[in-house]
């Protein structure tokens, strides 16, 4: 049941994602708080989100995908690319690729360096641990009974073992565990897998959550707009079924709708570039310049080769032939590498693996993607910032043409 108008809860949570399944957890876990968890989309409860290796049907449908596309990019003959983000429960964790990655140790330690204190590696180290259960089992470095379970792929294609030894004779390192000691050098996937199924951040923080009586999760309902006491927020304006309803919230209301929905909520509400926001006629609360600015996006690309192997041996026509190989993700090997060291030759080769260059060496010398929808109107004020796009749901209310995908 949704909430009266006007409820008072301590919490709103704006999107059931990555990031809002985890705070909808950690904050009813002592039963003192009341949390509501208002989210766009619906229920992942399907086969194509559940089943590892049928990933690329929850990220290509608008019932799991808000389906963004970037502007055209010059740097790439004007093509627009992709910038699927999740939509549903579980948000982008229920349609993502499964990767489990942690930053690089130097990234946090050069965040640390560059003031944020407290984020240096030693001190995330405990929270990746306290989150995890590696199903291999916990060491200094992995967790042994947190709520998201990883695992390893299978590697029983021989396009792993020929990949992974073309590595060896070309003189790289293998590494036993990418998100243990050593992150650089090419190794087995680490996948967010429970039991041969996907562990989506719904899995491992909502499903039990929910159960408690001081957590209230609302479907279909689309925030629309931040409430404001002054300049302090005090509820959320959400669309569900067609009728506007507002929630009040005691203590906080937290955005978790992911980079691009969580800017086009505050712009709605009157945070961000002035200038920007008096052309949509939004009055403004906070001037802030860099709303909606900055967006990196990292680019993936696919290299296809055909197999000379009588066996069959692609990644996917075999991934349904082999018992067990629906709970693998899109790969079960990975490579991180310098890009100075990182030859194409080894990279290219590994249709069911990949090599990615290892961020903290690297961010300068990769072009940031910005988004910005293709329709209606940007509200973008040059084309390198970004905004989403909606349905026209509560358009009359929003200063600024909404458009948006209903399931
Ligand atoms: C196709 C794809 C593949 C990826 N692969 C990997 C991978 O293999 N490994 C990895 O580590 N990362 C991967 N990522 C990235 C990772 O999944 C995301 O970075 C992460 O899930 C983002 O978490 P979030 O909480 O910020 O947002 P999300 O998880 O995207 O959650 C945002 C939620 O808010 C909801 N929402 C938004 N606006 C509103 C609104 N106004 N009202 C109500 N609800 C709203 C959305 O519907 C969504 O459910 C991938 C992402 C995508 C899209």
């Amino acid at each position: 049941m949704p909430p009266t108008d006007a409820e008072t809860f301590d919490y709103v949570i704006v999107g059931a994602g990555s990031a809002g399944c985890v705070l909808a957890n950690r904050l009813t876990a002592d039963g003192r708080h009341r949390v509501l968890l208002l989210e766009f989309g619906g229920s992942d409860r399907s086969i194509f989100i559940q089943m590892p290796a049928a990933l690329a049907y929850p990220m290509n449908t608008t019932r799991w995908n808000w389906r963004y596309e970037s502007e055209p990019e010059p740097h790439l003959n004007n093509r627009r690319l992709h910038c699927p983000r999740g939509k549903g429960l579980g948000g982008s964790s229920s349609i993502n690729g499964l990767v489990y990655v942690r930053g690089n140790p130097l990234d946090f330690e050069h965040w640390q360096e560059q003031g944020a204190r407290g984020w240096g590696y030693a001190n995330v180290l405990p929270y990746f641990k306290r989150a995890e259960t590696r199903l291999e089992g916990g060491n200094a470095y992995r967790g042994g009974d947190g709520p998201l379970s990883t695992t390893y792929g299978t590697l029983d294609n021989p396009l792993h073992h020929a990949w992974m030894e073309a590595a060896r004779q070309a003189g790289y390192q293998l590494t036993e565990d990418y998100n243990g000691f050593r992150q650089e050098g090419f190794g087995r996937m680490d996948m967010t897998v429970r039991n041969g199924e996907r562990c989506s951040s719904a899995k491992a923080h909502l499903y039990d959550a929910v159960k408690r009586p001081n957590l209230q999760v609302v479907q279909h309902a689309l925030a629309t707009r931040i409430l404001f006491d002054g300049t302090r927020a005090v509820g959320v304006e959400y669309e569900r079924g067609g009728t506007l309803h507002t929630v009040r919230a005691g203590r906080e209301v937290i955005l978790s709708g992911g980079p691009i929905n969580s800017v086009q909520l505050l712009k709605l509400s009157g945070i961000g570039p002035a200038q920007e926001l008096a052309g949509h006629g939004i009055p403004v609360l906070a001037d802030r310049a860099g709303v909606g600015a900055n967006l990196q996006d990292h680019l993936e690309f696919y290299f296809q080769m055909a197999c000379t192997s009588r066996s069959p041996c692609s990644a996917m026509p075999t991934c349904w032939a082999r018992p067990g190989s629906a709970s693998n993700g899109c790969c079960a090997a990975r490579a991180w590498a310098r890009p100075t060291t990182l030859n194409p030759a080894v990279s290219s080769a590994a249709a069911p693996a990949s090599a990615i260059p290892i961020s903290s060496t690297t961010s300068s010398r990769w072009p940031s993607i910005t988004m910005a929808p293709r329709s209606p109107p940007s509200m973008a004020s040059k084309p390198t910032s970004g905004r989403c796009a909606r349905k026209a749901v509560a358009r009359s209310r929003c200063a600024v043409p909404i458009r948006a995908t209903r399931r």
